[in-house]
């Protein structure tokens, strides 16, 4: 069938499985290109690996790295005329890549959130690894059914008062003000449950208690903290919340496996639009803002330069650089003074008649597109196309 993009709000309702593929393809071929990273990290296990930062600290371990890798994600397959998620095809391409260099890359898929995931995953370690040397946990969930039986929602909104600043409504390109209103108590608390420590801990602990983590294992969970136009509803809202919690995990998971030599970082990465991303009111508008100034400044940057230089120049694998946090700062070349101030100025002016000057409303919906496989080079859109995709091993 041929496949087309269908829009609604922040989401796409199709992904097309040749573009996907070409997105895997051009990001291997970018860490390739990067030559190798230093590091003895030789079996990872990548918690969310099928999207945005996952998927790109997937390929910079196996095709930087040379690592085995087995990932989790949560996606579904085709079903008639309804095509995979973007993650099922990606996964299908990092799987035949890998492949073809000999390289091992199994994938579950299901609810890393669930104990029976857990349980897999760490009896497929035994059989196939051994240990694992590495854990990137890269989850974006909008629930998690949590060990007590209950399912917790996490949600988008400010804490203290009701939050109202310029947004960008991605409908008709247009800026709007938009109001924001205030969590509950019960809300934060949900938030966190959902994205905060707790799961990471519980995955670290499992792998330690089953005796599958190797000795000096790094593990590493992705954070982002913004500049203060964000704060009400990123940072200092529910989302940042859980972060706050995620950081704190990160020192309980080092302090709790210290006999193990674990350490488990937090790295704090550059705003960038992903599935995650779009689904955050106010959040577009300063992307935006953000990929004109950064691509001005030749600072620009996508999941997968991050992740390259991450595991590259950060040395996430070897001797992580670190702030006096011990947070990991990928987000140094979006917080530099000199991005930050053009991008307050242009705040402050942007309208709806100047918003396609000011704003790389172009880059994030080629951004927005190629999340889902389409607007990729030398893809024949026009071409029919099977939407059904194996993913070799799942069918095994
Ligand atoms: P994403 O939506 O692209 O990826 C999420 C991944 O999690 C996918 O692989 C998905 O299959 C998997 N997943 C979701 N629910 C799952 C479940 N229940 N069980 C198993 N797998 C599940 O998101 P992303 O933007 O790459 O975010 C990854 C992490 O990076 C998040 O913690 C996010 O907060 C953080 N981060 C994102 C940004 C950004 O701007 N996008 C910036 C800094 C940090």
């Amino acid at each position: 069938m041929i496949i087309a993009p269908k829009v609604r709000d922040f989401l796409c309702l199709t992904a097309h499985p040749e573009g996907c593929r070409k997105n895997v393809e051009k990001q291997i071929e970018y860490v390739r290109s990067q030559g190798e990273i230093e590091g003895n990290a030789k079996k990872v296990l990548v918690i969310g690996c099928s999207t945005g930062y996952g998927l790109a600290s997937r390929i910079v371990a196996a095709f930087g790295g040379g690592a085995d890798t087995l990932g989790i994600m949560f996606e579904k397959p085709a079903k008639g005329k309804r095509t995979a998620t973007p993650g099922w095809y990606n996964t299908a391409a990092f799987e035949e890549f890998a492949a073809k260099e000999g390289k091992y890359a199994k994938t579950i898929n299901g609810d890393a959130f669930s104990q029976e995931v857990k349980d897999q995953t760490i009896e497929m370690i035994r059989q196939d690894f051994g240990k694992v040397d590495a854990v990137v946990y890269s989850l974006a969930a909008p629930r998690r059914k949590a060990p007590d039986g209950v399912t917790y929602n996490s949600v988008l909104k400010t804490t203290g008062e009701e939050f109202t600043n310029k947004n960008l409504n991605l409908k008709n390109n247009t800026i709007e003000m938009k109001s924001i209103p205030a969590a509950t108590e019960e809300e934060i608390e949900a938030t966190v449950k959902v994205m905060g420590g707790e799961d990471w801990k519980l995955w670290m602990e499992a792998l330690n208690e089953a005796g599958v983590l190797s000795e000096n294992a790094v593990t590493v969970a992705y954070s982002y903290i913004g500049p203060e136009i964000t704060y009400p509803i990123y940072f200092e809202g529910t989302i940042g919340a859980a972060k706050k919690d995620l950081h704190k995990a990160a020192a309980q998971i080092t302090e709790e496996l210290k006999d193990q030599g674990v350490r488990a970082y937090i790295s704090v990465n550059k705003g960038l639009v992903t599935q995650a991303s779009a689904a955050i009111p106010i959040v577009p508008l300063y992307m935006a803002l953000l990929y004109k100034v950064m691509k001005e400044k030749g600072l620009h940057e996508g999941c997968i330069e991050q992740m390259e230089r991450l595991f590259k120049d950060k040395k996430l694998l070897a001797d992580a650089i670190t702030d006096e946090n011990g947070w990991i700062r990928m987000d140094d070349w979006e917080m530099k003074d000199e991005v930050q101030e053009e991008v307050k100025r242009l705040w402050e002016i942007v309208d709806t008649d100047n918003i396609t000057e000011y704003g790389d409303i172009d880059g994030y919906w080629d951004d927005f597109y190629h999340m889902f496989g389409f607007r990729e080079e030398g893809v024949d859109y026009d071409a029919d196309v099977d939407p059904a995709v194996a993913i070799p091993s799942l069918e095994a």
